[in-house]
């Protein structure tokens, strides 16, 4: 991903609004380009930052934006997850159907 897409994508993340493949490629970028970090550092500081003043609450910049991160990387790491058990049981599922045939086949 680059750079320019990167910063044009920040607020979608923060909005939670990334689809998995942009969201995945997002968050590589962030490890790979110091830049970009900064750059959703400062737009998150913005975003957060007005909230919580109205509600009063404490924030801590950098805590709080690796906590929102790591459940952006959980989430994706969940769905990469369902994906595979599903080929798995789909795998299964044709083998235990194949056998089943193959017992048929052999009786008959
Ligand atoms: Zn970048």
């Amino acid at each position: 991903m680059e750079c320019k897409e990167f910063t044009g994508l920040i607020q979608d993340f923060l909005n939670d609004r990334l689809e998995e493949t942009k969201l995945s490629e997002f968050l590589d970028h962030i490890d790979e380009c110091e830049n970009c970090a900064d750059e959703l550092r400062i737009q998150y500081l913005i975003y957060e930052g007005l909230e919580r003043l109205e509600t009063g609450a404490t924030f801590d910049v950098d805590k709080d934006l690796a906590e929102w991160m790591d459940e952006q990387r959980r989430k994706l790491r969940y769905r990469n997850g369902i994906k595979k058990a599903a080929i798995a049981a789909e795998i299964m599922t044709t083998a235990a159907f194949l056998i089943v045939l193959g017992i048929v086949m052999f009786y008959q």
